[in-house]
């Protein structure tokens, strides 16, 4: 059986498996290795997934929805056209899109999977990725901690025995692991991350000041306007990675704007951004019980590392060069694939062990003070263990004759118990007794995956309670099934017109961008492509398509001038 491993990510999403010669990336139906993880819907409604609707959040901003990673977990329903989908949904349309380009590659079908989620996730965002799984048809055999995932990626060959920290600055979260590698075991010492800080922070900067500069009407400004706004902001962020300066021209709910940006400028911008970055490592390096100086090495992980600021703060910070020399936006996805092989026991990987953390405090909630007053948070397991663990504490009843025991399960690091997650509570009989004489073993026992199990044991009667916790966030069983089979009727735009479609959606983009005779020229472009896909008497799409592709490639060079 091959089990595939998927970076599911904010921004991009990636396939892999491990092949004959290690990990490999599984190219998508365009031939690349990044699927935007955006989902829209045509008028035919059928979902377009990927690089077509990442164009057309722009001409059809209402059909299509991008960064819903940053939802999961939540019951926050979009709207689409005619649906309704929630966050779960809609990553199982990204897994659906990725499956079939697996099974395209391979030659056969696929069902399991290993997915990549950030460290960071909680238990419900664990949970609701699973379901996405599922919904996609998956069976998600395990999740890894994507900074797990690149540290596996390069672990193996590239790192030499150390201390590593990786970094991870994705689109839409942020990402710290500390890291041991001795001989062929791999630990995890602690994690840390901002699941609202990333790379499209950087870009909204960016847009926050074009709105200022350019004094558009930020109380009136048009859905599809701000996602135009976005995109630009986009594009001279990723021009800045490469030179000093960018420049733009665009016209955004009528009005022309025009000017530059350089580095100091952007860096500047987004200082209070580079703060925020300080605070999970501090805490990472904390957790582990470690100083910057004892890092030995630092790995960049995800697209926004390739701004040359963060390789130089993180420079600055660990008085090191970081290492970046595979791809940052395909280690995890590599990573997971390496998981897969070690799942399924593959002999080039036989002797590596691999340890994860858990990354938040487990507890429930009781009363220790003398008068019973104040209800704290009674940590059972403590961010940063290595996991899977089990571990118990004890706790005794506070009124005479009390005959039952509520417990309620906490996660989170804060002191009292509302301002944590609660993942829900169990009772336990207990016979008849003077406050204190009777008492529960509370057991607790985590693994990566996000399952938490709660063993009470009555230390008198032996009576045992078990409960496995999932949160109320999350879809039942039921509805998972409901919601599988009303997903598997929706039509997906078919995934052979997929090129047709990306590039189509980018010429309507450009369109909508452009003005007078360069749009006569853009529309004459489409209706003759339009024209040529519908009549199947013509073969050869292929060098059309090229030609095509070619001629928008020379559009958007002149909308964006750079030195
Ligand atoms: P995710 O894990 O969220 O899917 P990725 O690792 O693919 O994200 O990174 C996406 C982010 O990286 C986006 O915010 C994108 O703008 C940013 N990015 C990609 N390439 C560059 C670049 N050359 N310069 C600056 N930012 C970049
Ligand atoms: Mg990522």
């Amino acid at each position: 059986m091959t089990i595939v491993g998927i970076d599911l990510g904010t921004t991009n999403s990636l396939i892999s498996i491990w092949g004959d010669e290690g990990p490999e990336l599984i190219p998508n139906a365009l031939g690349k290795t990044l699927t935007p993880s955006v989902v829209g819907v045509n008028d035919e409604g059928e979902i377009l997934i990927g690089e077509a609707a990442k164009e057309r959040l722009i001409t059809h901003a209402d059909q299509t929805i991008a960064d819903f990673k940053r939802t999961m977990g939540s019951d926050r329903v979009v709207e689409l056209g005619s649906y309704k989908f929630r966050p779960e949904e809609l990553s199982a349309f990204v897994l659906r899109a990725l499956k079939a380009d697996a099974e395209q590659h391979l030659g056969q079908p696929v069902t399991d999977a290993i997915i990549s989620v950030p460290a960071y996730f909680n238990d419900i965002q664990r949970k609701a990725t699973i379901d996405a799984g599922k919904l996609a048809g998956l069976t998600v055999e395990s999740l890894i901690n994507e900074p797990t995932a690149a540290a596996l990626a390069y672990g193996l060959n590239e790192v030499e025995d150390s201390q590593f920290l990786i970094f991870d600055l994705g689109g839409g979260t942020f990402d710290v692991s500390i890291l041991d590698k001795y001989d062929n075991v791999m630990e995890v010492r602690a994690t840390a991350g901002d699941n609202y800080l990333g790379g499209n922070d950087f870009r909204d900067a960016i847009a926050e000041m074009l709105i200022s500069n350019h004094e558009l009407d930020r109380a009136n400004i048009s859905h599809r306007a701000m996602n135009r706004l976005h995109r630009l902001a986009e594009t001279i962020k990723e021009q800045l990675s490469s030179n000093g300066e960018a420049r733009y021209a665009a016209t955004i709910d009528e009005v022309e704007i025009e000017g530059s940006l350089n580095r100091d400028e952007f860096e500047e911008l987004t200082s209070p951004l580079r703060r925020r970055l300080r605070i999970p490592m501090e805490r990472a390096i904390n957790d582990a019980i470690l100083t910057p100086e004892k890092i030995e090495n630092v790995i960049l992980v995800g697209g926004a590392s390739r701004m040359p600021m963060i390789r130089r703060m993180v420079g600055r910070l660990f008085h090191k060069l970081p290492l970046s020399h595979l791809n940052p936006d395909e280690l995890i996805a590599l990573g997971a694939a390496v998981q897969t092989g070690l799942k399924s026991r593959n002999a080039a990987l036989e002797d590596v062990v691999m340890t994860d953390v858990c990354p938040y405090t487990l507890g429930t909630s009781a009363v220790v003070d003398d008068n019973f007053q104040n209800l704290v948070i009674v940590p059972i397991i403590e961010r940063n263990s290595v996991v899977p663990i089990s571990q118990s504490q004890s706790f005794y009843t506070i009124r005479n004759k009390q005959t039952q025991i509520h417990l309620d399960i906490y996660q989170g690091e804060n002191m009292r118990p509302a301002d944590n997650i609660l993942l829900g509570d169990l009772n336990i009989d207990v016979p008849p007794a003077p406050a204190g004489d009777e008492g529960i073993d509370v057991r607790f026992t985590y693994d990566i995956n996000g399952a938490l199990e709660v063993e009470v044991t009555s230390l008198s009667t032996k009576k045992q309670v078990r409960k496995i916790f999932k949160n109320q966030a999350n879809l039942s069983e039921e509805d998972l099934q409901q919601r599988f089979k009303a997903l598997s009727d929706i039509k997906l735009h078919p995934r052979d017109q997929a090129e047709n479609a990306a590039l189509l959606a980018r010429a309507e983009r450009i369109y909508a961008e452009s003005l007078r005779h360069q749009r006569d020229y853009v529309r004459t472009l489409i209706l003759d492509f339009e024209q040529f896909i519908s009549d199947p008497k013509n073969r050869d799409v292929a060098s059309i398509r090229d030609a095509f592709s070619e001629a928008l490639e020379e559009l958007e060079g002149s909308l964006f001038d750079s030195e």
